[in-house]
């Protein structure tokens, strides 16, 4: 017997468990299913975000940045410490209860909100009588149907050709949040945000990090000023960033005393380099997870990546069938996902559901952050638009000094003619929540000058933000 609803999720990533809650708070009967198990085998909702991505990240991220300044910088505030030391496993202990208390948390929304959830894998078996069958296969095998389902399968980590991911000594993302001792030596395969975010956590507990990168710039997305200003930055730290390399073999030797893995390259210089670690984590992108969807038996349209082909609404080519977050175009962010869910649930309801693909914001959590929203300067040349720009650097900020941590800057870009806020790129302590306000005005089209009008509290880091809109008038008062 098979169970009707008026919509399905398939996945409860971000995207999928806020569609199901968005869809179910507008009156639907929602099903949500999704497969990932717990180390127990039971469910854990929340996906690549919540159990191997952005939450158990930051939570080791916060963890080893505590660890480094009692190592390095409580000195600097005249407090001494001895006897420092590190008690991983329950570093990773505690990681894994953040993870889990937002997995109950997410189970807890389903049942407060009435969404029925199901353990198990999601696939469509057929186009049913006015929607589909899509068949579950869990603990306990069920068949459901729908008018509306939305895909919300997420991502997995792109594997390097030939060299499988064994999460032992050749680590995904998976992998390297679960490291059982410190490496001495870690080498990194992609510097981008996961590469440079788990080089971080490693570096800081002491691993000697060294991250490989086959593009010749570094950060190509970020403000070019940025990226320089934080390569910088890195250097000085000590993870060592090599490149436009290009990786050549991998060999993995398992020893009982010792394993280690030793990875051929060419360097920028076009010198054959050899490279010996003792784990190696790959952060080379992510692939859209449509395997397990059975695509064809509704003929769902993927396209040459393996994604579900969408329009800007997350229509798909079936009507009645909607795709949302990472297993779709655009960029793999938790926040995106999870705007696509509310907007594809409201349209469902047949309201104006919407998302600004211009304001969506971007962070890396390495320290210093680096944020940012909209374009970048080296994106308005390109497209030949007349703009002014303006910086400030922590250096000249009061809170940013009694903090002690003064490194990086805020970067306003506005139209040169009507001074509408184009980008604003942030690189410096607690960028990620900086980065709020002027997602907010340019959502609201503000120009520089209103955010330099507007009163920011003293002594505050948004101080800062504030005097970098000045600085596109060339007025800052601090600096
Ligand atoms: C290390 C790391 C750190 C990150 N940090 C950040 C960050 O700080 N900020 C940020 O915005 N983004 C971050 N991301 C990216 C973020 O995790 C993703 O963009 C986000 O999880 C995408 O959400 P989603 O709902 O599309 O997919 P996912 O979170 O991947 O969820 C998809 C779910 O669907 C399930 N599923 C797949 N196929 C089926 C099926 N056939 N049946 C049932 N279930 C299925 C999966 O098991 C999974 O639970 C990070 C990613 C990684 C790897």
């Amino acid at each position: 017997m098979s169970q009707a609803f008026d919509v399905i999720v398939i996945g409860a990533g971000p995207g999928g468990y806020i569609a199901a809650i968005r869809a179910a708070q507008l009156g639907m009967k929602v099903a949500c299913i999704d497969e990932w198990k717990n180390a127990a085998g039971g469910p854990a909702p929340g996906g690549t975000c919540t159990n191997v991505g952005c939450i158990p990240s930051k939570a080791l991220l916060q963890s080893s940045e505590h660890y480094d300044h009692a190592a390095h910088h409580f000195a600097d505030h005249g407090i001494g410490v001895s006897g420092l030391s590190l008690d991983l496993p329950k570093m990773l202990g505690r990681k894994d209860a953040v993870v889990k208390q937002n997995n109950e948390g997410i189970l807890y929304l389903f049942k407060k909100n009435k969404v029925t959830f199901f353990h198990g894998r999601g696939s469509f078996s057929k186009a049913a009588a006015g929607g589909y069958e899509i068949a579950v296969q869990g603990d306990k095998p069920e068949t459901l149907t729908a008018a509306q389902v939305i895909v919300a399968t997420g991502s997995s980590a792109r594997a390097l050709p030939g060299t499988p991911f064994d999460e032992d000594m050749v680590l995904s993302n998976d992998g390297a949040l679960r490291i059982g001792a410190v490496p001495k030596r870690l080498a990194v395969i992609g510097s981008g945000v996961i590469g440079l975010e788990m080089g971080s956590v490693w570096r800081r507990l002491g691993s000697d990090v060294t991250v490989l990168e086959g593009l010749p710039t570094f950060l190509g997305a970020v403000d070019e000023q940025i990226a320089k200003e934080a390569k910088k930055i890195f250097d000085k730290q000590g993870l060592k960033i090599e490149l436009g390399v290009k990786v050549g073999e991998i060999k993995v030797a398992k020893k009982a005393a010792k394993s280690s893995v030793t990875l051929a390259y060419t360097n920028a210089k076009g010198e054959a380099v050899s490279l010996e670690a003792d784990k190696l984590i790959i952060s080379i992108g992510r692939v859209p997870n449509t395997a397990g969807l059975n695509p064809e038996a509704v003929g769902l349209k993927l396209d040459d990546r393996g994604a579900v082909l969408v329009d800007e609404e997350c229509r798909t080519n079936l009507a009645g069938v909607w795709a949302v977050g990472d297993v779709v175009r655009g960029p793999m962010l938790a926040h995106k996902a999870e705007e696509e869910g509310v907007a594809v649930a409201e349209r469902i309801a047949g309201q104006h559901g919407h998302v600004n693909f211009n304001t969506i914001p971007w962070v890396i959590y390495t320290s210093p952050e680096i944020a940012w929203v909209g374009e970048t300067e080296q994106q308005l040349k390109a497209r030949g638009a007349a703009y002014k720009a303006g910086t400030f650097p922590f250096l000249a900020n009061g809170r940013a000094r009694a903090l002690g941590d003064t490194t990086g800057m805020v970067k306003f870009l506005a139209d040169a003619k009507t001074d509408e806020i184009l980008g604003v790129h942030i690189v410096g302590p607690m960028a990620s929540e900086l980065i709020a306000e002027a997602v907010v005005a340019m959502e609201f089209k503000a120009s520089s000058e209103d955010i330099a009008r507007i009163c920011h509290a003293h002594p505050s880091l948004s101080e800062a933000t504030k005097e970098a809109a000045l600085a596109v008038d060339k007025r800052t008062l601090n600096f």
